[in-house]
């Protein structure tokens, strides 16, 4: 029976089989990149659902016939001679399946909501519709699922609703606010980020009052955290911190509660276990006491969200949380050409903090790692537009087979540029997207008021939008009031005629508002969503308003509106029977972590941060450069900076074919421009596994100066592409003190200085437009005048 089994894993490793068989108990898989963690946990799923824990257990069939064990010898032989793994004889099916786990008993934890919804279809494609019912999702997910349910336990209404980054930011700034304290001195966003950070940990205001008591800006960080606090629980709200950590502190006061949850989840399974955080890693612990099959999967190598609060340790200290557990390697890769390999191991041993372990993989060596020096990041991603174009046509690949990989969103519209430019179909990602756009926020703080009137950060969002005459003044009356009496500022419009708050214009406008939103939330359970939502753009009069503003501007924002409205019914059609709060909830939690859409059909562009778990045949990885990647604040920083190396290991195995990593000399960035020294992380790679890219110029091993044990001269010469290498062979025009030049890119200059001679002649120009900057006299693109 043991070996039929296994036959029908042929299609995996030893040690990937292993994994799948290995049902109870606790289970770590560590395995380098691309080994087939992923892999072993969809068929791990599979394997629950088929054929339960039969396998080791020493289980017979109780019912096996003499014929029954002819006719598996027969089907063994069958496979054997075939080499194929032959469907299996319903008889010997249902002989082998024994306590079968039920959809409803398995969870399955992902990082994305994008590889939830893969892995999902992966399962259906190995055992049918059964999948649809297991648990699947992102931990925040999970979460908000089993708070939709229970969290009015512990004195919230089921109703919550969900703040994003930029609600956080919103309510950070009410808190300063309200606190008398300078946004120059306590900055938002960083205490929106230590807030979340301190979530991550489980740490609530009055523990980090405690830990910093004494200090007096930190102090005053304490109040705004704890205010902070107040606010969301008024406005009935959770942020994506409160989501693990509402759950927890539900299981903690509720025992029933999480003894029904224990029960649930027979087993649960983790992928990207690397990144998990302490709340994350509690709530799994909780979850898992009383079956105790976890299955983890990672590679501590892959850790890239320590900055949001991921700790590595949760991975590197498995069998110290979960005894008895079984720990499995895989070491194979499946995934990349061998150099793309030894380039990626080669890199990442620099790290000192890891577990050692060494890819391999049967595949033939492939193509080198192709680098390219660009002159900066108009020409970096010209290259990578020429190349796709090449590649397209000369090997007939697709536009989907491409990735190009970047560091920070901000250089993602230089590249989108060239891809119009160069007619080439691409998708991008980006962390600000789609549901962070004015409009969108507008129509969804509409919705999350009508769902939940006591949300006061929405509806300060849209109380005078479009203008209906309510002002700061009569806003900030409206909130004072409401703070006096513990309620929100709905509750206080709502009873104007009562309390008195306000009166004349102003009371009316109020009013009318309220009604407004009093018609609205009674008519939303009489239709769909998607109707809803017309009738809230028509009833609040929100798209008049842009139609009559005519600009093009609003005609874009229009667009965006149409394009909300089909997203909802996207949504409509995918889950029969959701309502409004569901939808909304989709919102919250797409606009989560990054997500890549799902045309086959074209380039996508992201950040490296977002390419975790995905393969591409072909990845450009663009702005290798020192303060770029790594970034500048890592440079001085160990730890950060052996975060960005593995960030750098995540982006290089990526690539299954072709690799090309490209920098620029000169980049501009968030305004201020800079020149560069090529990444440290190029140097990394032995010099036998790269070369320069064709059609770029002159990327020189060793040239970058950060190889190490050399020292770095600031300023050294440009290479320039593209045109100018093919008249690197002509003769070098010649330059005096003096001269005038035409420079292509910077304009009309004069030369102040020269030294070299021949192929080295560097000349220095003082430009016109202003700045000194040195050359290569034979490679500029160069005219004297
Ligand atoms: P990452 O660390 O990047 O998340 P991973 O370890 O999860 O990678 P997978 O994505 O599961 O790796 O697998 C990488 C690739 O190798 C996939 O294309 C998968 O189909 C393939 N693969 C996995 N196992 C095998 C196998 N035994 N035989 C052939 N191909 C395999
Ligand atoms: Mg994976």
């Amino acid at each position: 029976r043991d070996r039929i089994i296994e036959l029908q894993y042929r299609h995996l490793n030893d040690m990937q089989r292993k994994a799948v068989l290995t049902t109870q108990g606790p289970l770590l898989v560590l395995a380098g990149a691309g080994s087939g963690k992923t892999t072993v946990l969809v068929n791990r799923i599979a394997h629950l659902l088929k054929f339960g824990c039969a396998y080791g257990s020493d289980y017979v069939p109780r019912d096996l016939t003499p014929q029954d064990i002819a006719s598996m010898e027969e089907y063994i032989a069958r496979c054997q001679d075939s080499g194929a793994v032959i469907p299996l004889p319903e008889r010997i099916f249902a002989l082998l399946r024994y306590r079968v786990a039920f959809p409803g008993s398995i969870l399955a934890i992902t990082f994305t909501n994008k590889a939830a919804k893969e892995m999902k279809e992966r399962i259906v494609q190995l055992v049918g519709e059964a999948a649809y019912d297991i648990w699947v999702s992102t931990f925040h997910s999970a979460c908000v699922r089993i708070l939709r349910r229970e969290i009015d336990k512990i004195g919230y209404s089921r109703n919550f609703v969900i703040y994003d980054d930029s609600d956080q930011l919103t309510v950070v700034k009410d808190c300063i606010k309200e606190l008398n304290l300078n946004e120059k001195y306590y900055d938002p966003k960083e205490i929106r980020n230590l807030i979340s950070r301190l979530k991550d940990q489980m740490k609530g205001p009055r523990e980090y009052v405690d830990e910093v008591r004494g200090q007096f800006r930190e102090e005053n960080i304490g109040r705004i955290y704890q205010l902070y606090e107040a606010k969301l629980k008024k406005n009935n709200a959770l942020d994506f911190g409160d989501l693990i950590n509402k759950t927890i502190e539900l299981f903690r006061l509720r025992p029933d509660v999480l003894d029904y949850y224990q029960k649930k989840f027979q087993y649960i399974l983790v992928d990207e276990y690397q990144d998990t955080n302490m709340a994350q890693y509690i709530l799994i612990k909780m979850l898992s006491e009383f079956h105790g099959n976890v299955c983890a999967v990672g590679d501590d190598d892959q850790a890239i969200y320590g900055w949001r609060g991921a700790d590595i340790r949760n991975i590197l200290e498995f069998e110290r949380d979960f005894p008895s557990a079984a720990v499995i390697k895989l070491e194979e890769n499946y995934r990349s050409s061998q150099t793309i390999l030894d380039a990626a191991n080669s890199v990442i041993q620099n790290n000192r903090g890891r577990k050692p372990k060494r890819l391999w993989t049967q595949r033939k060596h492939g193509d080198k790692v192709r680098i390219y020096q660009a002159y900066d990041e108009h020409d970096e991603a010209e290259f990578i537009c020429r190349q796709i174009k090449d590649l397209m046509q000369q090997e007939g690949r697709r536009a989907g087979e491409f990735a190009v990989l970047y560091r920070v969103n901000a250089q993602s519209r230089v590249l989108e540029e060239a891809m119009i430019k160069y007619g080439i179909p691409y998708r991008i990602y980006k962390g600000l997207r789609f549901y962070d756009r004015k409009e969108i926020k507008d129509i969804i703080a509409y919705l999350r008021v009508i769902v939940n009137p006591a949300d006061d950060v929405s509806l300060k969002r849209i109380i005078n939008v479009p203008k209906r005459g309510i002002g700061p003044a009569t806003i900030e009356a409206l909130e004072g009031a409401a703070a006096e009496m513990e309620e929100s500022i709905f509750g206080v419009a709502i009873d104007l005629d009562k309390n008195g708050v306000l009166s004349g214009r102003a009371a009316a406008s109020v009013k009318s508002f309220v009604d407004l939103i009093m018609r609205l939330i009674a008519l939303k359970d009489t239709m769909g969503i998607v109707d809803f939502v017309h009738t809230v753009l028509e009833e609040t009069g929100y798209r008049s308003e842009l139609e009559r503003e005519g600009t093009m501007d609003a005609l874009a924002r229009l667009e965006n509106i149409k394009e909300f409205i089909s997203a909802a019914r996207e949504f409509e059609e995918a889950n029969q029977g959701a309502d409004l709060v569901d939808f909304l909830e989709n919102i919250a939690l797409v606009s989560d972590v990054d997500e890549v859409g799902e045309d086959e059909s074209a380039v996508v562009l992201m950040t490296l941060h977002s390419a975790k778990g995905l393969e591409f045949p072909v990845v450009f990885m663009a702005g290798l450069e020192e303060g770029l990647f790594p970034l500048a604040r890592a440079v001085d920083n160990p730890d950060e900076l052996e975060e960005e190396r593995r960030l750098c290991y995540v982006g290089l195995t990526r690539a299954k074919q072709r690799l090309y990593l490209s920098y620029a000399r000169n980049r501009t960035l968030y305004g201020g421009s800079m020149l560069s020294m090529p990444s440290r992380f190029i140097s990394e790679i032995p010099e036998e596994l790269v070369e320069p890219a064709i059609g770029g110029y002159a990327f020189e091993f060793g040239d970058s100066g950060v190889k190490k044990g050399t020292s770095v001269d600031p300023i050294v010469s440009f290479n320039l592409p593209g045109k100018v290498t093919k008249e690197k062979t002509g003769p070098s025009p010649r330059f005096a003190l003096g001269d005038k030049v035409l420079h292509q890119r910077f304009g009309v200059g004069t030369v102040v200085a020269m030294d070299g001679e021949g192929a080295d002649l560097r000349i220095q120009i003082a430009f016109e437009q202003g700045g000194i900057k040195k050359f290569m006299a034979n490679l500029a693109p160069l005219k004297k005048l």
